[in-house]
This record gives C-alpha cells, structure tokens and sequence, in this order.
C-alpha cells in the first residue's frame, strides 16, 4: 500500500513515518519510547534464551531480559517521537 503525503494543521506537506519493528537485540527495554507514545502502538514483553517473543505475565524463566515489541502497528500516525527518544536506535520506521 502506497501512502501519501499528509498535511499539518496549517496545510503543510507531512510524510508520516512510521514504527514497524523494533530489534530485540538491541533493545534495552528502557520505556521511554512507550512514555512519549500517545498511540498505544507497543507493549513491554520478554525475550527469552531463544530469541522468542513472550508475554511477561507467562512468569517464564527463560526469560532473559525485557524488551519492546510492536502488538498494534495499525495504530501508528508515524508521529516519530519514539524513534527520537530510543537510546540505541533499535527502532525501523517506514514511510508507509
Ligand atoms: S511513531 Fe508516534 S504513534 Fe507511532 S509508535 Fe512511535 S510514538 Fe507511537
Ligand atoms: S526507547 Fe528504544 S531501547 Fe528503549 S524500550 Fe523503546 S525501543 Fe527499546
């Protein structure tokens, strides 16, 4: 899907940029991307041994350390504010 350009509140040309994934391997789970997001685009999960994915309420002892994940990438308006904050740009952000 080919997205175009938008505009801001005074008419001006605003290309969105949206959070599509962020890298478990470089994510330190800090939360400051979550705080400045008004969009409810990510949750806090864990990454176990494996490299999989889990929900932190599991009570998973293979958990290995807490990460970002994006669970609602629909409901991004590609504001940019958490790829401004991440301390260790793990964060991909697309056009559309
Ligand atoms: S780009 Fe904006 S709306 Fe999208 S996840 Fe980041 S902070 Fe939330
Ligand atoms: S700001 Fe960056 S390092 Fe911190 S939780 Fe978000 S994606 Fe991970």
């Amino acid at each position: 899907m080919t997205m175009a350009a938008t505009l801001t509140r005074g008419g001006r040309s605003w290309t969105p940029d949206y959070l599509v994934a962020i890298d478990p391997e470089l994510c330190i789970g800090c939360g400051r991307c979550f705080k400045v997001c008004g969009r409810d685009v990510m949750t806090l999960q864990g990454l176990t041994e494996d490299g999989d994915i889990v929900p932190l309420d599991d009570d998973d002892d293979e958990i290995e350390k807490r990460v970002m994940a994006v669970h609602d990438p629909d409901a991004c308006i590609g504001c940019g504010a958490c790829a401004r904050v991440c301390p260790t740009s793990c964060q991909t952000h697309a056009a559309a």
